[in-house]
């Protein structure tokens, strides 16, 4: 495998400082309950293991991913740290979650027989294993839902072989503060808790966080406002920005008679201008849909993406650029401050969160701070 570095000049600058900053604004703003950090699909694209141990360093104790896989990826980097995860033990899988003291959050009934069923041969007698039992109040997506619920309402020896560690549900629309379901769920949560054995409780997200106290409980499971995203949108976003990705000019084409520029002669220069080309494309996660949409910085200058989105390429309109400052080598700014992943988002159609998730492996990758 050739550096990447070396394939592409570009850079990606994660900067773990930023994580730490976010994640003690959270764990402030969410005084009183204890804050997790949720770590799936890579760190939101963003490299699980430097940040975990940067989150460790800053106390973090508590990590949630999606799959078993990612849970075992982080297990080294957190040696001691408790490692929940999201989509629960497959079937056949619970035996590896005991191994490696991984704790399922348990999204159905079945699931919830699974576990006991581990407890019992793994212990001497019936011990019961650690694990977080997921409510369903209104993605419909998983956890037990209303008829679950009331079986377990009608016979909770059904829950004797689990130790809950915490009873979760999670928000579906918590960016926004005056939807009636953050509401809704809430005190659907709380129904449901009254029906439960008494156990520690968790219910925000990044967003869920900023609806205030009453949404705290015992534990939340911030993401995207780790990496910057902002958990208010439409409010001054109040996080640290984490990505920042730079790329090289490939060429400068002067341009003096009309021409098209890229895939589909979407663009068209109709007087002397000039374009540079960037060696990131559509297979790096730099998204198609940011095809005449997007822009980039060139020092002071910002720079507008013209044409299509390739695969591997993109080009910018960088005519009002003096010379000294538009030539190959040159360094532009992709993602950044100035041009955030929720605002890189918003021009492509999505939202931060997929355009993070989306971060291509041809950059190489520098992470600084984390302690
Ligand atoms: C992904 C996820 C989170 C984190 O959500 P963010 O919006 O990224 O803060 C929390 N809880 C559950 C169940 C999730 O799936």
């Amino acid at each position: 495998m050739p550096d990447p570095a070396h394939a592409t000049g570009t850079i990606l600058t994660i900067d773990l400082d930023a994580v730490v900053a976010n994640y003690r604004l959270l764990s402030t703003t969410a005084a009183g309950a204890e804050c997790a950090g949720v770590v799936k699909a890579d760190g939101y694209g963003l490299g699980v293991v430097p940040v975990v141990r940067a989150l460790a360093a800053a106390g973090c104790k508590i990590f949630f991913v999606a799959h078993l896989g990612e849970a075992l990826a982080i297990r080294a980097a957190a040696p001691r740290a408790t490692i929940a995860v999201l989509n629960g033990a497959a079937p056949g899988a619970e035996a590896e979650f005991a191994e490696h003291g991984l704790l399922p959050v348990l999204n159905s009934l079945e699931a919830v027989a699974a576990w006991t069923a581990q407890g019992s041969t793994a212990g001497k007698d019936g011990t019961r294993l650690p694990a977080i039992l997921h409510i369903d109040t209104g993605m419909s997506r998983l956890g037990l839902s209303d008829t679950e619920l009331d079986r377990v309402a009608d016979d909770p020896t059904l829950l004797d072989g689990i130790d809950i560690k915490w009873l979760m549900s999670h928000l579906a629309v918590a960016e926004e503060p005056d939807h009636p379901l953050n509401a809704e769920q809430r005190a659907r949560f709380e129904a449901a808790r009254a029906r439960l054995p008494a156990a520690p409780a968790s219910l925000a997200n990044s967003s869920g966080i900023f609806l205030g106290a009453d949404y705290h409980y015992d534990l939340v499971r911030p993401g995207a406002a780790l990496y910057g995203i902002n958990p208010r949108p439409g409010a001054a976003n109040a996080m640290k920005h984490v990505a920042r990705l730079e790329a090289p000019i490939l060429q400068v084409r002067s341009i003096d008679s009309p021409r098209t520029v890229g895939y589909g002669a979407t663009h068209r220069v109709t007087g002397v201008s000039k374009i540079a080309t960037i060696p990131v494309g559509y297979a790096d996660g730099y998204l198609r849909s940011l095809s005449s949409r997007g822009h980039a910085f060139l020092g002071e200058h910002k720079v507008p993406l013209v044409g299509r989105v390739s695969m591997d390429l993109i080009t910018l309109d960088v005519t009002d650029v003096p010379d000294a400052m538009a030539h190959p080598g040159a360094m532009v700014e992709l993602i950044s401050e100035r041009y955030p992943v929720d605002a890189i988002g918003a021009d492509a159609g999505t939202i931060g969160y997929e355009i993070l998730t989306s971060l291509g492996a041809r950059y190489a990758r520098r992470y600084v701070g984390g302690g």
